[in-house]
C-alpha cells in the first residue's frame, strides 16, 4: 500500500485517513499490552471489516456517522421504524422531506452520498427477521437500541454462534457487541464478549422490573401520581384523541407529554394527590444499566466505570441448566409466574413443552389463541397431575431469547 493516506490506490485524497492512522499505527501510554501498530489495521478497515448497527434512532445516526467517517465502509444498518416529526431535533441524517420514509434506508442513503467509498446497506426489518447466517458474517455489531427484549435477543444470538471444542471456546466465534443507550442527558456503553464477559443476562437484575397497575386502581381509586399519569395516558388519550384521531401518544413529543401532564395534575388535584412532576410524566422508555460506563451531565458532569461479573448460572450464556424447584403439589402457573416474575429472567409469555412418554408436549402456550385455549386447563393442574417427575426438563420459548431455554425440575418436599 501506499504511505501517504492511502492516496492512489483506494481513490481517496490526500490525507484523508491520517487522523486514523495515528490510532492504527502507533503505540501510545494508553494503548493495549498487546496491541500490535500496522499499517494493515487501516487495511482491514476499509476493506474487510464488516459492522452491523442495530437502531438507526439518537444513538443509530451518531454510531453510522462516526463509524463511516473513521474508515469503516462495510456497515449494515437494521431499523424497524419510520422517521418521526419529533425525530428531526437529535436524528441528524433525516430531514422534514424523509418524514414517513424508513429511518435506515434515510440514513444509508445519506453516509452513502455524503462519504466516498461507504456502502451501507440498510435493512427496514426487524432484528428477529433474520437468522444465524445473517449475524454470523459480521466482526462486530453495535447496538444504539431502545428496547430491552432486542437487547436481550441480539445478546441471545450472539451466544448461539458461540463454537465450544470440548467445551473450550473457540475465540475466533466471538462476535464483540458494543451496547449503548441513551436517555436524556444520561448514557452508557458497555463491551460484551460473549462467552468471555458479562453479558445482557448476567446484569438482568440491574433493569428494575416493570411496573403494572391495576386498571381498577387506575379507573376509580388512584393513590399514587403514577396512577394519575397512567389514567391519563390510557384511558383519557385514546377518549379524547387531542392531537387527532388515532394519533397515538408519542413519548419523544414535547406536546403530547405536556398534554398528559395537565391531565395528570387535574385527576391528582380531584383526589388531592401531590407530586406530578414533567419528569415523572415523561417516564423512563428505559434506565441505563447500572455497570460499564455511565455518563451524567444533569448536574456538573459525572461518569462511572466498573466491570460487571459474569454470573454462573446466567441462562444464557453459562450453558448450565436452569434449576426450577418446586413442590410437587405446586400449579403450572406458579411456574409461570416464576419465569415472568423473577429478577433474573424476566419473561414475557413463556411457552413450556417437556418430553413426556417419548412425546413433546405443550404444557402452556401463551401467544396462539387456540393454543392458549387448549392448554389454559394445564394452569390449574399440579406438576403431579401432569406427570412430571422430580429431574424433569421443561423447554421454555419466549420473545427475550433465539433460544429455548432449558430447565430442570428439582421437587422440593
Ligand atoms: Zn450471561
Amino acid at each position: 500500500m501506499s504511505v501517504d493516506g492511502g492516496y492512489g490506490d483506494t481513490g481517496d485524497w490526500e490525507g484523508r485517513w491520517s487522523h486514523v492512522k495515528t490510532f492504527l499505527e502507533r503505540s501510545g501510554p494508553f494503548t493495549h499490552p498487546d496491541f500490535e501498530p500496522s499499517t494493515e489495521l487501516l487495511q482491514f478497515l476499509l476493506e474487510t471489516c464488516k459492522v452491523l448497527i442495530i437502531g438507526a434512532g439518537g444513538l443509530g445516526c451518531e454510531l453510522l456517522k462516526d463509524l463511516a467517517l473513521t474508515g469503516f465502509r462495510q456497515i449494515d444498518i437494521i431499523d424497524m421504524d419510520t422517521i418521526d416529526v419529533s425525530n428531526l431535533n437529535r436524528q441528524f441524517l433525516f430531514r422534514s422531506k424523509d418524514v414517513g420514509r424508513p429511518k435506515a434506508e434515510v440514513a444509508a442513503d445519506f453516509i452513502n452520498s455524503r462519504i466516498p467509498g461507504c456502502n451501507v446497506v440498510p435493512h427496514f426489518k426487524k432484528i428477529q427477521d433474520f437468522s444465524d447466517t445473517f449475524y454470523r458474517q459480521f466482526h462486530i455489531v453495535v447496538c444504539g437500541l431502545d428496547s430491552i427484549i432486542a437487547r436481550r435477543w441480539i445478546n441471545g444470538m450472539l451466544i448461539s454462534l458461540l463454537n465450544f471444542e470440548e467445551s473450550t471456546l473457540d475465540p475466533s466465534s466471538i462476535i464483540p457487541l458494543i451496547d449503548g443507550g441513551t436517555e436524556g442527558f444520561k448514557g452508557n456503553s458497555r463491551v460484551i464478549l460473549p462467552g468471555m464477559t458479562a453479558c445482557i443476562e448476567c446484569t438482568l437484575e440491574l433493569y428494575p422490573p416493570q411496573i403494572n397497575f391495576p386498571m381498577c386502581t387506575i379507573a376509580s381509586m388512584p393513590r399514587l401520581p403514577e396512577h394519575c399519569i397512567e389514567y391519563a395516558r390510557i384511558l383519557q388519550w385514546p377518549k379524547e384523541n387531542p392531537f387527532g384521531e388515532g394519533i397515538a401518544l408519542d413519548g419523544d413529543d414535547p406536546e403530547h407529554i405536556q398534554w398528559v401532564f395537565q391531565k395528570s395534575l387535574e385527576r391528582a388535584a380531584q383526589f388531592n394527590i401531590t407530586g406530578i412532576t414533567y419528569r415523572l410524566t415523561q417516564g423512563d422508555a428505559y434506565i441505563p444499566l447500572n455497570n460499564y460506563l455511565v455518563f451524567n451531565d444533569v448536574d456538573g458532569l459525572y461518569t462511572y466505570t466498573f466491570e460487571a461479573e459474569r454470573k454462573e448460572n446466567c441462562p444464557a450464556c453459562s450453558q448450565v441448566p436452569q434449576e426450577l424447584q418446586f413442590s410437587p403439589s405446586a400449579k403450572l402457573q406458579e411456574i409461570i409466574d416464576y419465569l415472568t416474575q423473577s429478577a433474573s429472567l424476566q419473561m414475557k409469555s413463556p411457552a413450556i413443552t417437556a418430553t413426556l412418554d417419548g412425546k413433546n408436549k405443550t404444557l402452556y402456550l401463551q401467544t396462539v389463541a387456540s393454543i392458549e385455549e387448549r392448554t389454559r386447563p394445564n394452569l390449574s393442574k399440579t406438576l403431579k397431575e401432569l406427570g412430571l417427575a422430580n429431574g424433569q426438563e421443561l423447554a421454555v420459548a419466549d420473545i427475550t431469547t433465539p433460544q429455548t431455554v432449558l430447565f430442570k425440575l428439582q421437587f422440593t418436599s
